[in-house]
């Protein structure tokens, strides 16, 4: 069955508590073909399934991976309306490490990924400021990233002044200011070359929705999905991964997480939570340069160049009680107007009278229960391993996510990036990891 797998690897696989590989013929199959069972079976086909994807098939090449994605031109996926940003300066360990990876990954992607690939990565630090309320905190963060091998330096607000002169220090009392491994790059090229290359070494990807689940005996074995043709169909699988970002939530519903009894009275607290990115372009006077930092006021207020010709995106989540209704992804304008610019103006004088001349907006794969990514193994159902609820900071940490689900598929344990805290346990025992760096 895996005749070419190396030994090593064909142990840990038959060791790993539960995986039955099916006869892999992935490869003999037609693109559009439905198969009717896999070895794994990932729900949602953006960054976090398609890395998952990557990662099973180049460590096991004969497992039989199929993606299953309702939306394949990605219309409304976190993963391509996000702004493709890469920090180490977050406040849990897990965190910094999960993005210490990606900034590596980021380095060595065509190696991965392959050399047609372009990420388009724009090697800059992240700048946060802090007033003096949150500068023992700003400072505590900063110690611990550098431990772990970021590279940061701490800025008192005449530091910042000498090194940025665009900046109004007014209300500052540090800045925090990444040396190395940050930047952005493209989320929709990152993308594509974790699914093309999951393609070309197997994996099977399939347009359809999938909308719900069939059980046996207390496990989940089975999906069924609707075909972008209204055709309905299903697929058996062995180990099934719920990746489906915003709408976590509701395919844990499908499975009775949420609505059951016991360990499955507690839902996926992940939902969607839309977000606003502004475009405004300048280059007045003391305009922040080509080497600005992607700089986050202690409010929450972002910025940040884009490209080299005077455009910057700038954005700020709302608060609890503002957040908008998740209709649609229309934008609301007034928002710039009222919560956006008068942070911008402040911070930036030379924004003073910028307009937002275009703007977009996505949903965050939200967890309302601590705002922060949820990896591993369904403590009732023991092959559904969930991968959501990243909150605005996911796209860095695909590569350390793919990798980290293929490690509990074929290891049965995390080897590199230990993320047992960001186990589902965490939510039934009512206990919150909170990363307090948000954005
Ligand atoms: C405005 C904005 C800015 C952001 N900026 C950053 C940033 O700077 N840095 C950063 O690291 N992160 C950022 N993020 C967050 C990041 O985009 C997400 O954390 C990450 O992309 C989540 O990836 P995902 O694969 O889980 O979700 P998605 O990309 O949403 O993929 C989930 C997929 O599941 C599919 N799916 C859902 N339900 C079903 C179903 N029933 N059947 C089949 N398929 C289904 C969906 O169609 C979707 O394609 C930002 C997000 C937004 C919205």
């Amino acid at each position: 069955m895996i005749r070419s797998i190396s030994s090593g690897l064909q142990q840990q696989i038959f060791r790993c508590q539960s995986v039955r590989l099916i006869s892999s013929s992935t490869s003999q199959l037609k693109e559009k073909e439905c198969p009717t069972e896999c070895d794994v079976l990932v729900i949602g086909g953006g960054g976090v399934g398609s890395s998952t994807a990557f990662w099973l098939k180049q460590r096991a090449k004969d497992l039989k991976v199929v993606v299953v994605e309702k939306d394949p031109a990605y219309k409304q996926a976190s993963t391509v309306l996000s702004v493709g940003g890469l920090r180490q300066q977050f406040s849990l360990a897990e965190n910094i490490q999960m993005s210490l990876f990606g900034a590596d990954f980021m380095r060595n992607y065509k190696q991965y990924l392959g050399d047609d690939v372009d990420l388009n990565f724009s090697p800059h630090g992240y700048l946060i400021l802090a007033s003096e309320e949150g500068a023992q905190q700003l400072t505590k963060n900063s110690k611990l990233q550098n431990e772990l091998g970021a590279k940061n330096e701490l800025l008192v607000a005449k530091n910042l002044k000498a090194k940025f002169p665009w900046i109004s220090t007014e209300g500052i009392a540090l800045g925090c200011y990444g040396l190395e491994k940050e930047g952005w790059f493209d989320p929709w090229a990152l993308l594509m070359g974790f699914k093309n290359k999951a393609k070309e070494m197997g994996a099977q990807f399939v347009d359809a929705e999938v909308d719900g689940f069939a059980c046996k005996d207390n496990d989940l074995n089975e999906v069924n999905i609707r075909m972008e043709n209204g055709d309905r169909k299903s697929i058996k699988f062995n180990q099934c991964i719920l990746a489906s970002g915003a709408k976590s939530g509701d395919i844990g519903r499908m499975a009775n997480i949420g609505t059951g009894s016991g360990v499955l009275s507690v839902p996926i607290p992940v939902e969607p939570r839309k977000r606003y990115v502004y475009v405004f372009s300048t280059q007045g006077d003391n305009c922040p340069g080509l080497a600005t930092p992607l700089t986050i006021d202690p409010n929450g207020t972002y910025f940040r160049r884009d490209g080299l010709g005077g455009n910057f995106l700038a954005g700020r989540s709302p608060s609890e009680d503002e957040e908008p209704v998740c209709e649609n992804l229309d934008v609301d304008y007034n928002y710039f107007d009222t919560d956006v610019w008068p942070t911008l103006a402040t911070r930036v004088p030379a924004f003073e009278s910028v307009k937002c001349n275009h703007s977009w907006a996505g949903y965050y794969e939200y967890n309302t229960f601590d705002a922060n990514g949820i990896v591993g193994m369904h403590p009732y159902y023991k092959n559904l391993y969930i991968a959501t609820g990243f909150s605005g900071h996911g796209i860095q940490q695909t590569p350390a996510v793919g990798r980290a689900i293929s490690e509990l598929i074929i290891d049965g344990k995390f080897k590199t990036i230990d993320l047992t805290r960001l186990g589902f346990e965490r939510i039934i025992n009512g206990e919150q990891l909170l990363e307090i760096n948000i954005v």
